[in-house]
């Protein structure tokens, strides 16, 4: 049986007031019903206020993106040890606001999984299709092309100690959400995929879904056969949706 997990990407959101608020209070209502492992993944800033709010607290903590490299003249970036640093455990990798608003190629992102996961983060790696390519039936060569470039690069093991996410395009802060059973298809996609090559590493391997998921959708889309949590953006921001979220497991 693979654990929940439902993660929080704060995006560029946050200060290092309200951030002591929303800490506090997710801190809080852990106790109250919740039985998923919960990461955070605020801005990079903001970490290690993170680190010392959430220390002892069962909550894990992330980045929303690291460097490839590990360390030298690549200013403005951050790398895997730096995370390790303030005891990040997670990262997200290849979010599609990554790929579409920094240009990151599907080569870049299996290079940034490797360099995670060698440095012993884990990687949440983010997939997923545009309106465009679903409405083109082409979903699952999309998710498969970004899928495979990880494997090439890192090896089936490599996905086994990883996260996948699926999260589709046109349903990432947009309130459109896949349905259950559209999530459920490509997840079951994703987890086939794999199973060709490690039955093992599908079987192991968990996959989220994101976008859009709000306390009133996160139950039936948890309920999922091949859903195994969420990750989280504009319900994170709010401790009581994103408690919500928690307890939908
Ligand atoms: C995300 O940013 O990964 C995401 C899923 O956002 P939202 O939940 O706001 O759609």
């Amino acid at each position: 049986m693979r654990q929940t997990l439902v993660a929080g990407n704060w995006k560029m959101n946050g200060s290092r007031e309200g951030n002591r608020h929303l800490l506090d209070a997710i801190k809080a209502g852990m106790d109250d019903g919740v039985s998923a492992e919960v990461v955070v993944c605020p801005p990079a800033i903001y970490i290690p206020q993170t680190a010392r709010r959430l220390d002892g607290s069962g909550i894990s903590w992330g980045g929303q993106d690291l460097s490839q490299h590990e360390s030298g003249a690549y200013t403005g970036e951050i790398s895997a040890a730096m995370l390790l640093d303030y005891q990040c455990k997670y990262v997200i990798i290849g979010h599609s606001e990554r790929r579409s608003l920094h240009a990151e190629t599907d080569a870049q992102v299996a290079e940034k999984f490797l360099a995670a996961q060698k440095a012993g983060l884990t990687p949440i790696l983010c997939v997923g299709e545009l309106l465009e390519e679903r409405e083109a039936g082409e979903t699952e060569a999309v998710v498969a092309r970004q899928l495979d470039a990880v494997i090439a690069a890192a090896g089936i093991q490599a996905v086994a100690g990883g996260v996948i996410a699926y999260e589709p395009v046109w349903a990432i802060g947009t309130g459109k959400t896949a349905s259950p059973q559209q999530a459920q298809d490509v997840h079951a996609f994703i987890r086939q995929r794999l199973a060709a090559q490690d039955a093992n590493v599908a079987e192991k391997v968990q996959i989220l879904y994101g976008g859009s998921v709000k306390p009133d959708n996160a139950a039936e889309l948890f309920a999922m056969t091949d859903i195994d949590g969420g990750l989280i953006g504009g319900a994170s921001l709010d401790a009581e949706s994103f408690l919500a979220i928690c307890r939908a497991v």
